[in-house]
């Protein structure tokens, strides 16, 4: 596997997120870099490459490139590999979704990963993320639809501030609606200094606990492995059939 750091930073604004106090905005590697990094892996044999930054759909956006235009020519090649994209943000998901889809009729993208967070409309405002619930449910159908085999990961926190048990549920819904093949469930951990630390009322731990059981439950009964790893890393899920 070889792995290439496309760009660092992020412009996005998380309510419970500190990487962007701590690593600072987004600043995007040239795309003859990547390029050049991508051709050095493939001439020392790779064939299967991982694409990761923080923000990775923002990447080109201070060096005016863009996201497709850097996967457009990492896919117009003729040799045998495969591409594996980390946390796509659903705004640029939904940004990109046309080129993507003329993109991965090439078969050279065969995992996105598409952290939605929740399912929850009114959370998703709280995270200060991209929340048309709906626009995001159709982009990734659409994938789904027209490329069966494309492995679709995701994220998703629990117990963020205010979070109903109907929100908690909405996620649950989307996960199945979606049928992602694999994911994460993160318990939600307060990060000092985060926007979120002021949103009330936030969720006891038990309360927590209860719902990381509850969706445990659910997925198995949705037809995944759930493996639980740890307080930290919470619930891990995926299909049988899951190109992880
Ligand atoms: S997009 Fe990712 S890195 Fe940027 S603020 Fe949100 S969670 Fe943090």
């Amino acid at each position: 596997m070889y792995r290439i750091r496309i760009s660092w930073g992020c412009n996005s604004n998380c309510s419970y997120c500190g990487i962007k106090k701590a690593i600072g905005f987004h600043k995007s590697k040239s795309l003859e870099q990547v390029v050049e990094e991508f051709g050095r892996g493939l001439n020392n044999g790779y064939n299967h490459f991982v694409l990761n930054a923080d923000d990775i759909g923002a990447y080109g956006i201070d060096i005016r490139s863009s996201f497709s235009e850097m996967l457009d020519k990492l896919t117009n090649n003729h040799a045998d590999y495969k591409i594996s994209i980390a946390n796509l943000s659903p705004r640029w998901l939904i940004r990109y979704i046309d080129d993507l889809e003329e993109i991965f009729k090439r078969q050279k993208i065969t995992r996105l990963g598409v952290p939605i967070q929740s399912g929850s409309s009114r959370i998703l405002k709280l995270m200060n993320r991209y929340h048309d619930t709906k626009k995001i449910k159709e982009a990734l159908l659409r994938l789904k639809t027209a490329f069966p085999k494309l492995s679709l990961h995701t994220h998703i926190i629990v117990g963020f501030p205010s979070e109903t048990d109907e929100d908690f549920k909405k996620t649950l819904f989307f996960i199945k609606k979606c049928n992602f093949n694999a994911g994460q469930i993160n318990p939600f951990s307060r990060k000092t200094g985060a926007e979120a630390e002021s949103i009330e009322p936030k969720i006891p731990e038990d309360e927590i606990n209860k719902r990381m059981n509850y969706a445990k439950k659910f997925l198995k009964k949705a037809g995944y492995n759930v493996m639980y790893k740890s307080k930290v890393y919470g619930l891990l899920f995926d299909k049988m059939d899951s190109n992880i």
